[in-house]
């Protein structure tokens, strides 16, 4: 076993599989003074697992600053203390980023031990475009506030990842087809590295069809992966929004000016928002 540094270590656990664990995630919370664990009845299980007899105490971020600082403190004194959530890394829609945060003010050692994220793990096999992506995390509980976060990112061109719970997943794609209409890809990740792993690439419409019709199919865990908007559609939006913008504009300023107005407000290409007002202007004249 080696000796750890004295440093915070942000240390990823398994989304399910518990092969998932690596080496060097087993060898630092061996080794480390504490672990400061999201649930320390949930990760007792984990730890028995790998012979880890470390002290653990329990971290979230709601709990006062001054649970962090006692963390930190132990950094500061020399000692090493490790990060866990209950699965996957910390940080992401887990705790710790309060801790990780105070520790970089202090100018204290943080240090990843990378492994299992269910974002990663579902975007890798996804087949969608995985060269730029964004992170939505989990939606809101209410459908009124859920369909006005999707409509936020409806014009998105990179593809979009989701957290998702069970009590809500026909819901969300219930929202998402409104949202999106149904021909859009989604590719549903439910229970990663588990034993009922389904992993399934449909549009919109055939997703709602295939999770409704199988209560199985509404049980675990999932990673939401939605196709990013088509680009030429976008561009056309946004045009559109902009001529109609430039119509009432164009009651207080001049066409130019509308023009670059509208064009700035909206990301429509200047050039061409002109040349259509323009031609526009001179059929109605
Ligand atoms: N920190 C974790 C990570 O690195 O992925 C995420 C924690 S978040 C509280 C839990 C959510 O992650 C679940 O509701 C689900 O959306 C996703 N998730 C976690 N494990 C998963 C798995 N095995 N299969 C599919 N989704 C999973």
């Amino acid at each position: 076993m080696i000796e750890q540094q004295a440093a915070l270590y942000i240390v990823a656990t398994p989304i399910g599989n518990l092969l998932d664990m690596s080496m060097r995630a087993v060898d630092v919370l061996k080794s480390v003074s504490l672990i400061a664990a999201e649930d320390t009845r949930h990760s007792a299980v984990l730890l028995q697992h790998f012979g880890i007899t470390t002290k653990m105490v329990s971290y979230h971020d709601f709990a006062s600053t001054r649970s962090a600082e006692k963390l930190l403190e132990k950094v500061r004194s020399g000692l090493s203390v490790a990060l866990i959530s209950d699965a996957g890394t910390p940080l992401i829609s887990d705790p710790g980023y309060k801790l990780v945060n105070l520790a970089r003010q202090e100018d204290l050692k943080v240090v990843p031990i990378p492994g299992a994220c269910a974002i990663t793990a579902a975007i890798s096999v996804a087949g969608l475009p995985s060269d730029k992506f964004i992170f939505e995390g989990f939606l809101p509980n209410k459908m009124a506030a859920r369909q006005a976060q999707l409509r936020s990112v409806l014009l998105e061109t990179r593809t979009l990842i989701f957290y998702e719970s069970p009590h809500r997943i026909i819901a969300s794609l219930e929202d998402f087809n409104t949202v999106f209409g149904g021909q859009r890809k989604l590719f549903i990740a439910r229970e990663i590295s588990k034993k009922f792993e389904t992993l399934t690439l449909k549009s919109l419409e055939e997703c709602l069809k295939f999770v409704s019709a199988d209560a199985n199919q509404q049980r675990g865990e999932f990673v939401l992966i939605l196709e990013g908007a088509d680009k030429d559609g976008v561009v056309d939006s946004k045009h559109n929004e902009a001529l109609a913008m430039v119509g009432l504009l164009l009651e207080d300023l001049s066409m130019k000016r509308a023009v670059a107005v509208a064009a700035k407000i909206t990301g429509a290409k200047k050039n061409k928002l002109y040349e259509e007002v323009l031609a526009r202007h001179k059929s109605s004249s």
